[in-house]
């Protein structure tokens, strides 16, 4: 295929004029003259406008699974487009791809989780998962079961309900009023809050929180508890293993529902199909989003367990909650593909027993560099937290510093797409990953890190 000779600079500058990126300082977009142009991707590599070839170790947005410039899923998107583009699902109506996916995702989600509900996002399955939660209850007989209880800097989306569930500080500073109905607790972010703590004891302590919560708001009132396995855009916070089987037995005792905001951690980033099923617990409902097209094209999914699906066939009427392109055919379709290349590539398996554990070990070595308070990974997501003295925690500049953007900025420029959370560095690579690509991510951020010494210094 030719390749297109676009006008960068008409582009760039067609982008400040015309253009309100997604989570940006739209000043700072206007200021530097638009945006960088990513034209095309091959494998775990992206290009922009300029020609410059960029290692992606965030793929995409957490979500380009099986890497860039698959055939195969522009040719299944092809061939669903001329069978049936599009179709819904509101009138006693599917389409093949939907149901075969529905059945394909429940197989993989295992144990009770044998339904699945479709959306387009994430932050639409969160949507989907606190109507569902507060409508299971009102059925049952319990509409003051409403309270949703979730964590601070956890992250579940950008729409209202997504915000108003996720514990983003700065999130919640914009607006308002959010949502009713929701409760934060503590993060088990061991690093930052539990310095040189037991893990295991600091994992319980944390788990505590809830059903200190669930206590505080009255134990009839609270309908469910959310968390990601593994908090993603909070910083990659990797829990103490004795967190979330804490967490699933205080939802038990207190009979509420348990969600695994599965939206980065499912299709394969920790090594099994779904984060939840790497700490080994069984969540009442499941949403999952990226890495289910790879990106290719949008699409989520809700898991939902037997015996909120009896509740729900059992009201007698509509259970008012869908979207137009809920199970969209074409994005089924891919999806479909993409789920297929996952287990053809064995990427599952790989990133557990191969790829995981040797970015583990490359993690290991980076974690000596002088600027390095920890560098952590699970399966093939990692964070790299920088601190102003080794073997402590403390930060450049005092608490949340900007040293993460500083050490970020030097990465992008030397061939590498990270990105920073604070004061940390986050990778989350495509699956389809080697080892001399991992190397490199490793290499390009100890050099990074060399090159970003001085501008951290001169923060204090
Ligand atoms: C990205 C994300 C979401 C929101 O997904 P969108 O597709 O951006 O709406 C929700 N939960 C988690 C854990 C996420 O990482």
């Amino acid at each position: 295929m030719a390749l297109k000779n676009y006008n960068v600079a008409e582009l760039r500058r067609l982008d400040v004029e015309h253009h309100l990126a997604a989570q940006q300082d739209h000043g700072m977009m206007r200021d530097i003259g638009g945006a960088r142009i990513i034209t095309r991707a091959d494998g775990c590599y992206i290009r922009d406008a300029e020609g410059n070839a960029i290692l992606d170790a965030m793929a995409g947005l957490w979500c380009v699974q099986v890497g860039y410039g698959r055939k195969e899923l522009a040719s299944a998107a092809y061939e669903q487009m001329l069978e049936l583009p599009y179709y819904n699902t509101f009138f006693k109506t599917a389409s093949p791809p939907t149901i075969e996916l529905a059945s394909k995702i429940s197989g993989l989600l295992g144990g009770n989780l044998s339904h699945v509900f479709f959306n387009s996002s994430g932050s639409e399955a969160i949507d989907t998962i606190i109507r569902m939660a507060r409508f299971y209850w009102q059925a049952k007989g319990q509409p003051e079961r409403h309270v949703i209880i979730a964590r601070e800097n956890g992250y579940h989306g950008s729409t209202i309900a997504g915000a108003s569930l996720g514990g983003m500080r700065a999130m919640h500073a914009q607006g308002g009023p959010w949502v009713p109905g929701i409760e934060h607790i503590r993060q088990p972010y061991l690093f930052n809050d539990g310095f040189g703590e037991d893990p295991r004891a600091f994992g319980e302590a944390a788990a505590d929180a809830l059903e200190q919560k669930i206590l505080e708001v009255g134990p009839e009132r609270v309908a469910a508890f959310i968390g990601e396995p593994v908090q993603g855009a909070g910083g990659v916070i990797i829990p103490p293993e004795t967190y979330w089987p804490r967490v699933e037995a205080i939802c038990r005792k207190y009979g509420i529902l348990l969600v695994s905001d599965d939206v980065i951690c499912g299709f394969g980033r920790l090594g099994q199909w779904f984060g939840f099923q790497h700490f080994g617990i069984k969540p009442d409902l499941v949403s999952m989003a990226k890495g289910m097209s790879s990106g290719y094209l949008p699409i989520s999914a809700v898991g939902v367990a037997d015996h909120i699906v009896e509740v729900l066939r059992s009201v007698g009427d509509d259970f008012v909650h869908g979207y137009t392109y809920s199970g969209h055919p074409t994005a089924a379709a891919v999806a479909l593909k993409n789920i297929e290349i996952m287990e053809n590539e064995d990427l599952v398996r790989r990133t557990r027993e191969d790829t995981g554990p040797y970015l583990a070990r490359r993690m290991a070595a980076l974690a000596e560099h002088p600027l390095v308070g920890e560098a952590r990974s699970l399966g093939l997501i990692g964070a790299v937290e920088i601190v102003s003295k080794k073997g402590t925690n403390q930060r450049f500049g005092g608490s949340e510093g900007p040293a993460g953007r500083i050490v970020r900025d030097i990465c992008i420029t030397n061939g590498l797409m990270v990105r920073a959370v604070r004061d940390s560095l986050v990778m989350s690579p495509p699956l389809t990953i080697s080892h001399g690509e991992i190397d490199d991510i490793v290499d390009i951020i100890a050099k990074s890190l060399d090159e970003a010494a001085p501008a951290l210094a001169a923060l204090g």
